[in-house]
């Protein structure tokens, strides 16, 4: 397969065989023993890695170039998250030398997948946040544009979980444990970070005292230094690459050497414990209270290390920052960066003397900003004392930009001064807070959501004043995935049955799917659609045997909820679901049109953020349920609930390709795209799902008629709210509804502990925030929609087939087209009109 779809011509391949193959042997005579897998993979890595480098170098050389030449903005994409996943096999693959490592793996005795699974997952990242930030990765190397990824380099991913008897347990997923396989250490490129201290005025006697125009400098108390470890990803179809840049913190000095002279060895190893402290783990987004404060050292460490770089870049490359502007865009994904204005207006005021208007040009004609939350509670703040301890002149910055951005708004409407309080970028409504969201917006020449709807909510509701005062500002740009990762490597099967029926193009032009639409009703495509569906699913049966140990039918129509556990996605709903069927099946084995049961599994995972109690009984329930359940010899094995634990993106690209099923429940308007659910469609699994996020766009794209849709709309939601709902009323008008609560209410599920989830339950027939029980009833009847259709193999897999027909629009390359023309081109500056 890849050999077909590298474009290298013979020559190149030959030539880079040989030095993977050289390098490999050499690496080889230098074990003292036999191979094993694990020594293996370091090669493998290594070998590539030295390719990558060189790959590297001719794209940087190529990209200087380019930008004097053309228009075209280098894009400087700073996320605290990047879910990269495994590396060895996507780099393989875009290679092209799979089949050689293999060959050489077989002349070893090694097995090919103990070395590809050996590999740990670099699990930088939440959920789909950064999963995205790593799909655009991929697409930045395969659309050749000059760019760079900053993130952190995590000591930890977020955190291993297993769920010994359904509770959650948490553990240090030490992903460098055997050293960083694929980090290219840059030990030249160091900044140095300030934190704390004070700020002083450079002016005495209304003179300048230096050439400083702000006549403000910060003397910070402690100092770090960023050092960079750069990622490489490669292009699939070119010898361009992308970079993922990550900033690892390190003592301004290794030890304090007057300590170590006085002999005090515990004083004199301090200052690296506190450096080192910054790179130890991600914060969940969710988690609450501690270790704010080293979340906001981590934003700031990572913004300004990374626009020290791309200021320090743009001075060689051009010898002025004027122009900064419109040779470079600087996107920030949600929030977590938008220090970033503040950052920059500081570096060129402060510390390069540029006017104060010069520099918030430069600043707004850079920066953009992804919205990825609607939910006012997720929206970032950080009270003033903190900033004001932690980052003094930032806060001022903030201050000045406030203060102009609210007179112009004053000036444009005197009567409203409730409007100026709205939008300020300070909230004084209580404890004084910056509003991260606010100076994301203000400082951005554009703003976007992340799908349609998302993107019509967004300006009518959380940014309805800034959508008044800057209408021009806000756009949409729907989330997209990678087809390499997600469709080419997660499953090779699906792959090759579309490059014989559509050839492989795909690959590059996810839009040639849409070529399986005329085909979707040839009963051969069916059959080998179910065949390769059923052989991922077999496999993934004896993944679920291996780690849970318990015994699923590939049979059986496989019902998957994968992605994070919040109530807002609902997994609890799938749960009430799992209990009403479980109900029936006993209460009439002959099923609802007398055929007996479709069997089905239904298999969930995902991570409860570790303070999150009400996800974290959400999974224990899950395991509760399953444990009665799949012992129940009554229901013939026809019913089973399985839980996965350690969700990641290598457990992804093992369930997903394996789904039948799709679950996007999330309670309409709250979930801003998804991408999983691109993931699973593309994959040939048939969705269920509200009118919600990206879910809608697919479902346009692939006819309505072949998603499994239900439940109230983002206005219906809006409508229950106004008129107040009453959960506990609808729970007292559907019997089986009623017998599901009762029953986990009761303890049906927890004999041990009865009263296990009386909270929870009470919770939904008290007040139901996310509005399941108004949706139980459609789901269940569109369950039975689903089961109907399966048992009509033919009916499904021509669904099946216009599924994957709808799914081009979807590729990450898509989007990252959009972000060039909408956002980040040098043309996209000339619509925006700035305001100060
Ligand atoms: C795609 C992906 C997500 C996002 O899933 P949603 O269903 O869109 O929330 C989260 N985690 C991993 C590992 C993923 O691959």
């Amino acid at each position: 397969m890849n050999d077909t779809t590298s474009p290298l011509d013979t020559d190149t391949r030959d030539a880079l065989q040989n030095a993977v193959l050289t390098r490999f042997k050499l690496l080889a005579a230098q074990q003292p023993g036999p191979l094993d897998a694990r020594a293996a993979l370091r090669m493998a890595a290594e070998a590539c890695r030295d390719e990558l480098a060189t790959r590297w170098a001719n794209t940087q050389k190529a990209d200087a170039v380019r930008g004097k030449l053309a228009p075209c903005r280098r894009v400087h994409y700073l996320s605290m998250e990047f879910l990269m996943g495994r590396a060895l096999g996507n780099a393989l693959a875009a290679l092209g030398i799979e089949p050689l490592l293999r060959s050489i793996m077989a002349e070893q005795g090694i097995e090919w997948t103990d070395v590809l699974e050996g590999e740990s997952d670099a699990a930088l990242g939440n959920g789909g946040l950064g999963r995205l930030a790593a799909c655009f990765l991929d697409a930045f190397a395969e659309l050749e544009l000059p760019s760079f990824g900053y993130g952190l380099r995590y000591r930890f991913g977020m955190f291993k979980q297993a769920t010994p008897d359904g509770v959650q347990v948490e553990t240090a997923d030490d992903w460098l444990r055997d050293g960083g396989l694929w980090d290219i250490e840059r030990t030249a490129i160091e900044y140095s970070i300030g934190f704390g201290g004070r700020v002083e005025s450079t002016r005495t006697s209304g003179r300048l005292e230096t050439d400083r125009s702000s006549g403000r400098q910060w003397v910070p108390a402690e100092r770090v230094r960023a050092r960079a470890f750069d990622f490489i990803v490669p292009a699939h179809h070119g010898a361009r690459v992308s970079t993922l840049r990550q900033w690892q913190a390190l003592p301004a000095q290794a030890v304090d050497f007057q300590a170590v002279v006085r002999g005090d060895y515990a004083a004199a190893a301090k200052p690296e414990w506190q450096a080192e402290s910054l790179n130890w783990v991600l914060y969940p987004d969710d988690s609450h209270g501690a270790g704010r404060e080293l979340r906001l050292r981590q934003e700031a460490f990572l913004v300004s290390a990374s626009l020290q770089d791309l200021l320090q870049r743009h001075l060689a490359e051009f010898g002025t920052l004027d122009s900064l502007g419109r040779h470079n865009a600087i996107h920030l994904n949600d929030t977590h960066p938008a220090l970033a204005p503040a950052e920059l207006m500081r570096l060129l005021v402060d510390d390069h003397g540029m006017k104060w208007d010069d520099a918030w040009r430069i600043t707004r004609e850079a920066v953009s900003y992804t919205n990825h939350t609607l939910m006012p509670e997720a929206l970032e703040t950080w009270p003033v004392a903190l900033m004001e301890s932690l980052l003094p002149r930032h806060l001022e910055i903030i201050y000045d930009i406030n203060y102009r951005f609210l007179a112009d708004v004053r000036a444009r409407f005197p009567d409203d001064e409730e409007l100026a309080k709205r939008v300020s970028l300070i909230d004084e409504s209580g404890v004084r807070h910056v509003r991260m969201a606010a100076l994301a917006v203000v400082a951005s020449h554009r703003v976007n959501g992340v799908a349609a709807l998302h993107s019509q909510l967004m300006v009518d509701t959380i940014f309805a004043d800034y959508a008044r005062l800057f209408p021009e500002r806000f756009h949409n740009v729907t989330n997209g995935v990678t087809p390499r990762r997600w469709l080419q490597q997660a499953n090779p099967g699906l792959s090759t049955l579309l490059d014989a029926r559509i050839g492989k193009d795909w690959r590059r032009n996810l839009d040639g799917l849409k070529a399986l639409r005329a085909q979707a009703d040839d009963p051969a495509l069916g059959q080998s659609l179910g065949l390769i569906k059923f052989a991922n699913k077999a496999r993934l049966a004896e993944r679920i045997l291996c780690e849970t140990g318990i015994r699923v039918d590939s049979r059986s129509l496989f019902d998957v909820q994968v992605k994070r556990i919040h109530e807002y996605k609902r997994q609890l709903l799938n749960l009430l679901h799992v209990v009403a069927r479980y109900q029936a099946m006993l209460a009439d084995p002959a099923g609802p049109d007398g055929k007996g049961w479709q069997a089905r599994t239904v298999i969930i995972a995902g991570k409860a953020a570790s303070a999150y109690h009400t996800a974290k009984q959400i999974i224990r329930l899950a395991h509760d349920i399953g444990r009665v359940i799949n012992a129940d010899e009554r229901l013939q094995g026809r019913l089973k609930l399985v839980f996965l634990p350690n969700y990641g993106v290598s457990l992804a690209e093992a369930i997903i390709p394996a789904a039948d099923l799709s679950e996007q429940i999330s309670t309409a308007g709250t979930e801003a795209s998804g991408t999983g659910n691109m993931k699973f469609a593309l994959n040939g699994a048939l969705t269920i799902g509200t009118w919600d996020g990206a879910t809608i766009e697919m479902a346009e794209a692939i006819g309505e008629s072949d998603v499994f849709v239900f439940g109230h709309r983002a206005d219906g939601i809006e409508k229950l709210r106004d008129l107040g709902y009453l959960p506990l009323w609808i729970a007292q008008q559907n019997p089986a509804l009623h017998a599901v609560l009762d029953a986990i209410g009761r303890g049906v599920f927890s004999p041990g502990e009865p009263t296990r989830y009386k909270a929870l339950i009470d919770d939904l027939i008290g007040r139901d925030r996310y509005f399941l029980l108004a949706d139980f009833a459609d789901y269940v009847a569109a369950q039975q929609r689903v089961d109907a259709l399966y048992a009509q193999p033919a009916r499904w897999q021509a669904a099946v087939a216009r599924n994957i027909a709808g799914m081009g629009g979807f590729s990450a390359d898509r989007t990252i087209r959009e972000y060039v023309t909408r956002v980040w081109s040098a043309d996209s500056l000339a619509s925006g009109t700035p305001h100060a």
